[in-house]
């Protein structure tokens, strides 16, 4: 088992697939993209598979595979037939901006995959694109109501981002009041590669849930466990939920059951630290397993606190784009 300095267990891996990607979210990186990392730089899919075995040997009982655009790496499908099949792995769930996920799903739902998180910053079209600098709506769109049509457990991710999308906050719950779905508004964070440039936000998670109780009086607060990182609520009337993640507030902290292993092998800790060390190269040396054990448990042994207390460390300053953390 894998348990903190903090006697915090963390028993769930954030696995970044790739940091290459077919949108430019402009929260996300620049409109030219970042320095993508160089093929051999990236781990394979057989390390990917061996790297998860060996996490989840360790504890680890919920991956979440994210990126870059996890779907743009063709041989994906190799890495979840691999962790459908580990002993132990409670939880199966996928990150994506559902552009291309189209044509795999139905395989996706016989692996028995049920959680699926979609980033859709906007329900108005030319809004979505304009934030994407991708036409891309429609296929996303698309994508979305198929797999909640399918039976997967579908949350929507929304960042709320000032003078561009708040508009459609509303909206959104409006149109996906017919869904099983939950919207999730997160609050903007500084990590989009140089793309724009952030002191702090205006949209934070209780200005998003006072403008939605405007026009929603009716809201109860739902249970979430005591590890979730969204605070959720039920309107009345909706077939679905909404949550409000506070990421750049960070009221969640304290709880924090998470690590997160980059697609070039970076051990993060904390969103809002830099990489504690790499496992590409152990990964490809000698003992990998006992080796990659003792550096995973050196790097869970001393993290912070807090994203507050990590972020102090760094005087503020973060040029990461998250397409290579994977939010
Ligand atoms: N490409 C996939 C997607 O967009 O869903 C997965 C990778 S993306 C980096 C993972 C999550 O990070 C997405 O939900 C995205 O909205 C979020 N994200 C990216 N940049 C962010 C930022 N600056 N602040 C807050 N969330 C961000
Ligand atoms: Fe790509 Fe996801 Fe970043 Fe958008 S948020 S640019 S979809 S990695």
């Amino acid at each position: 088992m894998l348990i903190d300095n903090h006697n915090r267990k963390i028993n769930y891996l954030r696995l970044a697939v790739t940091d290459r990607c077919n949108l430019r979210c402009n929260y996300c990186m620049p409109s030219e993209g970042i320095n993508f990392a160089k093929n051999d730089k990236l781990f394979t899919i057989d390390e990917l598979c061996s790297l998860s075995e060996i996490m989840v040997e360790q504890g680890i009982d919920k991956i979440r595979i994210t990126g870059g655009e996890p779907f743009v790496r063709k041989d994906l499908m190799i890495l979840l037939r691999k962790l459908a099949q580990l002993d132990g792995l409670k939880d199966i769930s996928i990150t994506t901006n559902a552009t291309l996920i189209g044509p795999y799903i139905q395989e996706l739902k016989s692996l028995g995959i049920k959680n699926i998180n979609v980033s859709l910053d906007a329900i108005d079209k030319e809004t979505f694109e304009r934030i994407t600098r991708r036409n891309q709506y429609d296929t996303v769109y698309g994508n979305l109501i198929k797999l909640v049509t399918e039976g997967f457990n579908v949350r929507i991710n929304f960042i709320a981002l000032e003078n561009q999308n708040t508009q459609d906050i509303l909206p959104i719950l409006e149109v996906m009041k017919h869904y099983p779905v939950s919207v999730r508004f997160l609050e903007e964070m500084p990590f989009n590669g140089g793309s724009k440039s952030f002191n702090t936000i205006t949209w934070d998670y209780k200005k998003i849930l006072s403008h939605i109780l405007e026009q929603y009086p009716e809201v109860t607060k739902l249970e979430s466990p005591k590890t979730s990182t969204s605070i959720n609520y039920k309107i009345k009337g909706h077939q679905g939920t909404f949550g409000l993640i506070p990421s750049f507030t960070r009221t969640f902290c304290g709880s924090c059951n998470r690590l997160r292993i980059s697609a070039t092998g970076d051990v993060i800790t904390c969103l809002y630290g830099k990489p504690r060390m790499n496992l590409r190269d152990v990964m490809r040396g000698e003992n990998r397993e006992e080796n990659i054990k003792k550096h995973i448990q050196k790097a869970i042994g001393n993290r912070a606190k807090t994203g507050f207390e990590e972020q102090e460390k760094y005087d503020g300053i973060f040029e990461n784009s998250m397409t290579s953390i994977g939010g």
